[in-house]
C-alpha cells in the first residue's frame, strides 16, 4: 500500500507514445539498439553523436549542480569490478591463469563504492560532517524484464548522493535533500504537473528507514520512479564495519564525540533521465509557416545537444559560406555548433527542431553589408538581428547553467 503525498492534476497534452521517441532516438542518432547487426541483445543500448553529447549534457548539469556548487559535497568515481563480498549480481572473472582466476561481480548498484570509498575521502580531503559524496556510474541487474526502451535495462547508469550526518540531524538533511532533488528535476522539465513525490508505504520500507520517497514522473508508461530518496541511517556503515572488521565511526574534532554517521541517499538514473526528458520535450506541432507539422524537441537549453546551427542563406553564394563558417568555427570553440547548408533553409531550420537546437543563426545578404545576422529561437520560431560580434555573448548567457 502506498500514499501520494502530493496529489497533482492530470496533464491535458497527450502523452508521447514511447515508440515516437525510439523511431526519433534511432533516426537521429541518439540511441540505438547494442549489437543490431547480430540481432541486438535485450534490455542494452548504445549510444550515437547525440545521444552522447545529451547525456554528458545532463551528467554534467548534475555534477555541477550536485558537486561544484555545494561546498559540503564531493565526488568519488568507484570501479565497476569489486571484491567478491560486496556485490551479489553478475559474474565476471579477472586473472590470466586458469584455475587461478578470482570469480568477480559487477555492481548492481553504483553506491556501496562509496561506502567503501567513505574512510578514505574522510581522510584525504578535509570534509568533516556533515558532507556528502557523489558518484555517477554504471550498475548491472539481470532483469527478468528489462523493456520500454532506456526505462529498465541490463546495464544503466546511476547518478548518488550519500550524505553523511550526525544522528540528530537526519531529518533536517533528509527534508533538505528531498526538496532540493524534486526542485532540480522540476527545473529541466516542461510539464511540471507530471512530477510528484510518492511516499513509502510501510512494506516496502527497509527495517532501518523511517521514510522514503519516490520522486515520479507521469508518461505514458504511468507514475514511474525516476529517482528514490532513501533513509539508511547508520545501516550501510555498520555493516561494513562488522564484515571488513575496519573501524567507520567518526569522531567529531570538536565535541569529541564517537558515531557512526546516518546516511541520506538521493539514487537516479542517467538514462531514465535521458527518456524522461525526451518524453517531456517532444512534441508535434503544426508549422504556421507551411503545410507541414513540425516535430520540436523542447529540451531545456542547457541540455540541449546542439546549442547552435549556424546556416548560410543559399549554398552557392560564396561570401554567405564563407561568413557563415568563419562564424561556427568562432562558436564552436565556445559551445557544440553545427554548420548546415544542405536544403532550404525551413528544411533546415526543421531538421534542427526536432534534434532540440535551442538558436539557428543564419546569414544572409544582409549580413555582407551591415555585419549583422538572425537568430531565430526554437520554441517560439521568433526572430532577432544581432551584430555578429554580439552573438557569442547572446548565446552563452542562453545555453550556460547558472
Ligand atoms: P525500479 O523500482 O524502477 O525497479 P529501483 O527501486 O530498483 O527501481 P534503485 O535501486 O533505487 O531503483 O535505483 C536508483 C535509480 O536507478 C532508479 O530511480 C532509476 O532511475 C534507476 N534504475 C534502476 N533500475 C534501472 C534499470 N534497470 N534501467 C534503468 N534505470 C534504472
Amino acid at each position: 500500500m502506498t500514499q501520494t503525498e502530493e496529489k497533482t492534476q492530470a496533464p491535458d497534452t497527450p502523452m508521447v507514445p514511447i515508440e515516437k521517441i525510439v523511431s526519433l532516438c534511432k533516426r537521429r542518432g541518439f540511441v540505438y539498439p547494442n549489437s543490431e547487426i547480430y540481432g541486438g541483445v535485450s534490455g542494452i543500448y548504445d549510444f550515437g553523436p547525440l545521444g552522447v553529447e545529451l547525456r554528458n549534457n545532463i551528467r554534467r548539469y548534475w555534477w555541477w549542480s550536485m558537486v561544484q556548487t555545494n561546498d559540503n559535497v564531493v565526488g568519488i568515481e568507484g570501479s565497476i569490478i569489486t571484491h567478491p563480498r560486496v556485490w551479489l549480481m553478475m559474474e565476471t572473472y579477472i586473472g590470466v591463469v586458469e584455475g587461478e582466476r578470482m570469480k568477480t561481480y559487477l555492481r548492481g548498484e553504483a553506491c556501496q563504492n562509496i561506502y567503501l570509498d567513505y574512510d578514505n575521502v574522510l581522510k584525504s580531503s578535509r570534509t568533516q560532517i556533515p558532507f556528502g559524496i557523489c558518484q555517477i556510474g554504471k550498475a548491472f541487474r539481470n532483469e527478468v524484464t528489462p523493456g520500454n526502451f532506456l526505462f529498465r535495462q541490463r546495464e544503466f547508469e546511476q547518478w548518488d548522493l550519500q550524505f553523511f550526518v550526525h544522528p540528530s540531524e537526519m531529518q533536517k538533511w533528509f527534508d533538505y535533500w528531498k526538496q532540493f532533488r524534486f526542485e532540480w528535476y522540476k527545473g529541466i522539465i516542461n510539464h511540471k504537473d507530471r512530477l510528484r513525490f510518492r511516499a513509502h508505504g510501510p512494506d516496502e520500507l527497509a527495517h532501518y528507514a523511517k521514510q522514503a520517497f519516490d520522486i515520479e514522473y507521469q508518461t505514458v508508461l504511468g507514475w514511474q520512479e525516476w529517482e528514490g530518496i532513501h533513509w539508511r541511517q547508520d545501516w550501510d556503515l555498520s555493516r561494513h564495519s562488522q564484515f571488513s572488521g575496519q573501524d567507520l565511526s567518526y569522531t567529531d574534532p570538536e565535541t569529541k564525540e564517537r558515531y557512526i554517521p546516518w546516511i541520506v541517499e538521493t539514487s537516479g538514473g542517467v538514462d531514465r533521465t535521458f527518456l524522461n526528458l525526451l518524453l517531456d520535450a517532444y512534441e508535434e506541432e503544426p508549422d504556421p509557416t507551411g503545410k507541414e507539422s513540425r516535430t520540436v524537441l523542447r529540451l531545456h537549453p542547457w541540455l540541449a545537444p546542439v546549442k547552435v546551427a549556424v546556416l548560410p542563406l543559399q549554398k552557392n553564394k560564396e561570401e554567405l559560406v564563407t561568413t557563415a563558417k568563419d562564424i561556427h568555427k568562432k562558436l564552436r570553440r565556445l559551445m557544440v555548433s553545427q554548420y548546415d547548408d544542405i536544403a532550404n533553409i525551413g528544411r533546415r531550420y526543421r531538421r534542427q527542431d526536432e534534434i532540440g537546437t535551442p538558436f539557428c543563426v543564419t546569414v544572409d545578404f544582409q549580413t555582407l553589408d551591415d555585419k549583422t545576422v538572425t537568430v531565430r529561437e526554437r520554441d517560439h520560431m521568433t526572430q532577432v538581428r544581432l551584430a555578429i560580434d554580439e552573438l557569442p555573448m547572446y548565446l552563452l548567457e542562453r545555453v550556460m547553467w547558472k
